[in-house]
C-alpha cells in the first residue's frame, strides 16, 4: 500500500509516499515519549518562540502551502491562502495566551490552602481529515505543544503533501524531534497506538463511523479522547430577515469549501413566507457559481476531495430523489474531468428518505418550508448531529431565544457557522464531544492536578 496525493480537478497522480511499518511505529511512540520528558520542562517562552517561528514561516511562504492544499484536494486557492494565514493566527494566539490559560488556579474554599495545576499528560494522537489540512492540525497541535504534551499526527491519506509539509515546518520552527511527528499510516495502525501504554489520549475529527471506532478503542483502553465529527447545521430564516443578507450568508454558509466543512449550513428551514423569495434568490445564486480549476482565482465552485467523494455524493443524493426529493436545481454532476458536482437544491425532503438524517458534504442544499419559528425549532432538532447552527431575523431578542433552544454547540445569529481561534468549538450528540480553540482547547489534555498544602 501506498499513499497517494492524487489532483482531483483533474484525477491525475502527483506524488506517492511509503507508509511505516508497525515497528517504526512503535519506534515514533518512544521517540514521543521521550520528548515529551524533556518538552514538558521547557518554560513557556521556550515553546512560544517555536509558535511565533511557526506562524511567521506559515506565512511567509502562505503562497507555497496554498498551493499544496489545493494541489491535495481541490480547495479555491483564495481559501487555501486563508486557511494558511488562520493557522498562523491560531499559533499565535495559543503561543501568547498559553501561559494565561494554564495559570495555576487558587482554590476559594475556606480553611483549605490550595490550587489547581495545570500538567501535560504525554504523547497524544491526533487523526485528522482532509478538508482542512493545515487547520485541522494546527487546531489539536498547537494547544498540546503550548500544554507541554507531544504530539502525532496520522493524517487524512488523500492530503500526504500537506501531512509531510506540517511536519517539516514544525522541524524548521526549532522543536526538538519528537515533539511533532507526522505518521504515514492506514487507520488499521490507529488501534496499536491508541493501546500503548505511552500514549494518553487520542483526538479525531471526521466521519461519524471513524469517530465511534476510535472513541471505542479510547474507551477500552481508558484514555481520554476528543471527538469533532460531521455535523448537518440548520440555517433557520424567520419572517423579519433581511432575505438579501440571508442569501449572500446562504451561498457563503453551504458552499465553503464547495460545501465540504462540517459546520456549513446544510438544512435551510425556511417560513412560508419567505419560502419562494429564498428559494428563487437563492438558485439563481448558485447558478451563476462558475464551476473550474480551483487554482484559477475567477473560480468560485472547485471540485470535491476526491473522486470517491463525488460518486458517494451523487448516490445520496439520487436516493433522494429516487424517495421523492424535489430538484430545484442541479443533483447530479456535469460532464467533465474531475470530481466535480453541480450545485445543488433539494426540496420536499422528508424524515422517512435515507439522507434526510445524513451529512452531504458537498455543494448540495435542502430547502424546507416550515410554518413558523416553533416549527422550524422542532425541525432543526430532528437531527443526529448537533454541532453548529444559526438564526436569521431582525429581532436579536428573538434570535437569541431561538438560539437557546436549538440543540447544537455553537449557534449564530445572522450569520452562518464560522470558527475563531478565540472561540470554543465543538458539538454534542453525534457531532462529537470536547472542545477545541480558545482557552477551552488547550484544557482537554492536561491534568487539572490539586496541590493542597496543607
Ligand atoms: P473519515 O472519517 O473516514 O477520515 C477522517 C480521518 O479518520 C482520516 O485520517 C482517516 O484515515 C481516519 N479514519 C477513518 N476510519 C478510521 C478508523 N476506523 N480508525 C482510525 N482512523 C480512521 O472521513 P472520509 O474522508 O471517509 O469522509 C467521509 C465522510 O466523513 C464525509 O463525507 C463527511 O460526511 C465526514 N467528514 C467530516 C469531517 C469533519 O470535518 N467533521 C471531515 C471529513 C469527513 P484514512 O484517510 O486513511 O481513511
Amino acid at each position: 500500500m501506498t499513499i497517494t496525493s492524487v489532483n482531483p480537478a483533474t484525477n491525475e497522480t502527483l506524488q506517492e509516499f511509503e507508509p511505516l511499518t508497525k515497528d517504526d511505529v512503535i519506534n515514533a511512540i518512544g521517540v514521543g515519549r521521550d520528548a515529551y520528558l524533556e518538552w514538558r520542562q521547557t518554560s513557556f517562552d521556550q515553546r512560544n518562540s517555536c509558535l511565533l517561528k511557526f506562524a511567521e514561516l506559515l506565512r511567509s511562504d502562505s503562497d507555497i502551502y496554498a498551493r499544496m492544499i489545493t494541489r491535495d484536494m481541490g480547495k479555491r486557492i483564495s481559501e487555501s491562502q486563508y486557511e494558511i494565514n488562520y493557522c498562523a493566527d491560531i499559533a499565535e494566539f495559543y503561543a501568547n495566551g498559553a501561559e494565561q490559560f494554564l495559570a495555576d488556579q487558587p482554590m476559594n474554599v475556606e480553611g483549605v490552602n490550595a490550587y489547581i495545576r495545570h500538567e501535560p499528560l504525554g504523547v497524544l494522537m491526533g487523526v485528522m481529515p482532509w478538508n482542512f489540512p493545515f487547520y485541522q492540525v494546527v487546531r489539536f497541535a498547537t494547544p498540546n505543544i503550548m500544554a507541554g504534551n507531544t504530539v502525532m499526527v496520522k493524517h487524512a491519506s488523500n492530503v500526504p503533501q500537506c501531512a509531510e509539509a506540517i511536519e517539516e515546518l514544525f522541524a524548521d520552527c526549532g522543536l526538538p524531534n519528537g515533539v511533532y511527528q507526522n505518521l504515514f499510516i492506514p487507520s488499521e495502525f490507529v488501534d496499536a497506538i491508541v493501546s500503548d501504554s505511552r500514549v494518553q489520549g487520542v483526538s479525531l475529527t471526521g466521519s461519524e463511523a471513524a469517530g465511534a471506532a476510535v472513541a471505542a478503542l479510547a474507551g477500552k483502553n481508558l484514555k481520554r479522547s476528543v471527538l469533532e465529527l460531521g455535523g448537518n447545521d440548520p440555517f433557520i430564516v424567520l419572517e423579519d430577515a433581511d432575505l438579501d443578507q440571508v442569501i449572500e450568508h446562504a451561498v457563503k454558509g453551504r458552499m465553503v469549501n464547495a460545501g465540504q466543512s462540517c459546520v456549513a449550513s446544510k438544512r435551510f428551514i425556511v417560513v412560508e413566507a419567505l419560502a419562494e423569495k429564498f428559494i428563487n434568490g437563492f438558485r439563481s445564486e448558485l447558478e451563476s457559481l462558475k464551476m473550474g480549476d480551483p487554482m484559477d482565482e475567477e473560480t468560485t465552485l472547485a471540485p470535491l476531495s476526491t473522486e470517491d467523494a463525488a460518486v458517494k455524493l451523487q448516490k445520496q443524493v439520487q436516493s433522494t430523489i429516487d424517495a421523492g426529493a424535489t430538484v430545484v436545481l442541479g443533483g447530479d454532476r456535469p460532464d467533465r474531468k474531475g470530481a466535480y458536482f453541480n450545485p445543488t437544491i433539494l426540496t420536499n425532503v422528508t424524515p422517512d428518505m435515507p439522507t434526510f438524517d445524513q451529512e452531504l458534504f458537498g455543494p448540495v442544499a435542502t430547502v424546507y418550508v416550515v410554518k413558523d419559528e416553533a416549527e422550524a425549532i422542532k425541525l432543526a432538532n430532528d437531527s443526529s448531529y448537533g454541532l453548529g447552527g444559526s438564526v436569521f431575523t431582525s429581532d436579536i431578542e428573538r434570535g437569541r431565544r431561538v438560539a437557546e433552544q436549538v440543540e447544537t454547540g455553537m449557534m449564530f445569529i445572522n450569520q452562518p457557522t464560522k470558527s475563531h481561534a478565540e472561540l470554543p468549538f465543538g458539538g454534542i450528540k453525534n457531532s462529537g464531544y470536547g472542545r477545541e480553540l480558545s482557552h477551552l482547547g488547550i484544557l482537554e489534555f492536561v491534568n487539572k492536578k490539586l496541590i493542597h498544602l496543607g
